[in-house]
């Protein structure tokens, strides 16, 4: 479900009062207790639109319109508000790529958290500072994004190695299943896989989200050494590895990879 965040509406000039109003922004309450910062521009445009944009309303009016009648327009699409917002949140909680370019300061996800990329020519290698949220890349200041978005990639790339090996390695462990092979993969269609000679293969970009949800990933491919189908006997297993495994699989069947 993806509704559009931006709604056009018809307005009947007939039914205002001419007289322009004033236009301060200010914050609107939702009924779920969220509040957004809402500006509200005029113009001469013939409807009233409104857009959600990082997580606040821009309303566009005629300037005819009085402030009364859009307030009420905005009344009438609160529940839509809500869900754009939901929409958003979700978006980026599951971004897996930087939101806006590969650039000094863009922001990306490890383990999921946060992740700001730093680009300093002083130091030799990558480093990953998790209080501080920062991921230092030894790159000149004039990096490309290429050259940024491989370094990123590659660094990801060891870390899942490890990560994933070793998350796999515990849940195994812990209910006494076993794996022939693990390797990461880099498909672009799935998350993980197993092979009937039990090779598990996960996907690098994995370490992005929380350990939950990688854990769940692996949960799942470690079940498939005992049953191949998705039957009840399947998740029956998926539960004994990670009895709370529910809130993980939706994370990730709404993630794209
Ligand atoms: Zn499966």
């Amino acid at each position: 479900m993806n509704p559009t965040d931006q709604l056009s509406l018809g307005f009947d000039q007939q039914e205002a009062s001419a007289t322009p109003v004033p236009l301060p922004g200010g914050h609107l309450g939702l009924p779920d207790g969220r509040s957004l910062p809402m500006e509200i521009r005029r113009s001469r445009r013939r409807t009233i639109s409104l857009q959600i944009q990082a997580g606040s309303l821009r309303v566009s009016a005629p300037t005819w319109v009085p402030r009364s009648e859009i307030d009420r327009v905005i009344e009438s699409k609160v529940r839509w508000i809500a869900r754009c917002l939901d929409a958003e949140e979700e978006r980026a909680a599951n971004r897996l790529e930087p939101h806006e370019e590969w650039c000094d300061g863009a922001e990306i996800r490890f383990l999921g958290e946060a992740c700001r990329i730093r680009l300093d020519a002083g130091t030799a290698t990558i480093d990953w500072n998790a209080t501080e949220g920062l991921l230092r890349l030894p790159l000149p200041a004039h990096a490309s994004p290429d050259q940024i978005r491989d370094r990123v990639h590659g660094w990801m790339q060891a870390q899942a190695e490890d990560i994933l090996r070793e998350r796999l390695e515990l849940l195994a462990s812990a209910v006494g299943l076993q794996f022939q092979r693990f390797s990461l993969s880099s498909a672009r269609t799935r998350w993980g896989s197993c092979t009937s000679d039990g090779h598990i293969r996960l996907n690098w970009r994995l370490v992005q989200f929380p350990l939950p949800v990688i854990d769940y990933v692996a949960a799942h491919e470690l079940a498939h050494t005992r049953a191949m189908d998705h039957s009840p006997g399947f998740w029956d297993e998926v539960e004994k590895i990670m009895p709370n495994y529910r809130e993980a699989k939706d994370v990730i069947r709404r993630a794209r990879i």
